[in-house]
């Protein structure tokens, strides 16, 4: 006897489009959170073109980009100097640009969703204990309540409680620095069409709008503290060359620490078990990717349930674990790449700047980079 098909763990983007995407075919799924209530904070603020394209038939694409700010250009610069410039108005997608939305938004549009379709969250309750056998999975919560499943996603972030008790691996390492992250208001020559990354010896800094007047900044530093303020802000932005009047912070909207690491989960299955979004893969914020990854892993993920539900053989998880996890692995090694271009030390950068430069009059390699970034690449 089962409670429900799917157990999803985790209502973040990732476990909020799963259960869209399931009750959208009528497949019955159980999500539960540890959080009394969904996150406020706007944490990860980009949409990429191929996150909105897999979230149309959920008929929620429309909603996030009724909401958001398009950003038709993504440049790469050092100081003022354009080294990269990446244009998605090109792209053959109804979506040319990245979407500046706050994460918040993003999963406030989603769970609205959900609930159109009939669906819920259940929460707070926390996955103490999972374990499966031959027929289903049987969770346990704690408060005591079980959960028995045909089968379970992980889609519990980071720390996944799922990945860990599936005994899958997760590989990888942290990089030293931790990112300030500041959603401010600016003055002076902030673009607000553009998210721009700036290479600088200091470090690499990104600015990018977001609805509202506002704008994110976010900059890797040795040791970041939990809340910047707004002179932390503006000395990082002074120290990139970046201030001296070109950008003066008037005012700190919300700010966080981040600390990144670059890691992929050995296998997104384990039987019954499933990861998806942070759960499984997790790596730097240069490019914007995370989110947007753990949104598409959902929809694949729920196409491959939806089919073994229907009498697919198995096999067809693993077919999930073997196309989503080599797109994981691409997407650390190119923010991997950007992040430690970004940071190279000063007398490596007139170098850097020169291949970028040249580089950068190729226009297949702009193009092939609009193509990864826009996410359209893995379509
Ligand atoms: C401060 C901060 C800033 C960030 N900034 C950026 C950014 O600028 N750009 C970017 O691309 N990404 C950023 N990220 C990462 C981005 O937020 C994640 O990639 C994204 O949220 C992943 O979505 P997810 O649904 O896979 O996991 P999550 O959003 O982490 O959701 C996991 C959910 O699972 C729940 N959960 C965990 N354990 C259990 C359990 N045992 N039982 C029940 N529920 C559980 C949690 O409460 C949570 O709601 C940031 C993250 C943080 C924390």
């Amino acid at each position: 006897m089962y409670d429900t098909d799917v157990l999803i763990v985790g209502a973040g983007p990732t476990g909020l489009t799963l259960a869209c995407a399931l009750a959208a075919r009528d497949i019955r799924s159980t999500v539960v959170d540890a959080a009394p209530a969904g996150s406020n904070t706007s944490r990860a603020a980009a949409i990429n073109a191929r996150t909105l394209e897999v979230l149309e038939d959920l008929d929620v694409a429309r909603r996030l980009v009724k909401e958001g700010l398009q950003l038709p250009r993504f440049t790469i610069r050092d100081r003022k100097r354009t080294l990269i410039p990446i244009d998605f108005s090109v792209l053959a997608t109804d979506y040319p640009y990245t979407l500046a939305l706050p994460q918040s938004t993003t999963e406030k549009l989603l769970l609205d969703r959900l609930l159109e379709l009939g669906g819920e969250v259940i929460r707070p309750t926390t996955l103490t204990s999972i374990v499966q056998d031959a027929d289903g999975v049987t969770a346990i919560f704690d408060d005591g309540d079980t959960v028995r499943a045909r089968y379970a996603v992980g889609a519990d972030g980071i720390h996944s409680a799922v990945r860990e008790q599936s005994g899958i691996g997760f590989r990888g390492g942290r990089y030293a620095e931790s990112f300030v992250l500041a959603d401010v208001r600016l003055r002076g020559e902030a673009p607000d069409d553009e998210v721009i990354l700036f290479w600088a010896k200091a470090g690499l800094t990104v600015v990018a709008p977001l609805p509202g007047g506002i704008h994110r900044i976010v900059a890797p530093v040795a040791d970041a503290p939990e809340v910047p303020t707004v002179q932390l802000v503006q000395e990082l932005l002074d120290s990139r060359g970046l201030g001296q009047g070109q950008m003066v912070v008037t005012e700190l909207v919300w700010g966080s620490r981040f600390r990144i690491y670059h890691r992929v989960a050995d296998t997104f299955r384990a039987g019954r078990l499933l990861l998806a979004g942070d759960a499984a893969h997790v790596h730097s914020p240069a490019g914007g990717q995370g989110m947007n990854l753990g949104i598409q892993d959902a929809v694949a993920v729920a196409d491959a349930l939806v089919d073994v539900l229907a009498g697919a053989p198995e096999s067809r998880l693993d077919a999930y674990s073997a196309a989503r996890r080599p797109i994981a692995e691409q997407v650390v090694a190119l923010t991997d790449r950007l992040t430690r271009l970004a940071t190279l030390p000063g007398a490596a950068r007139p170098v850097r700047n020169a291949m970028m430069g040249l580089v950068a009059r190729i226009p297949a390699v702009r193009r092939k980079l609009a193509w990864q970034l826009s996410g359209l690449v893995y379509r």
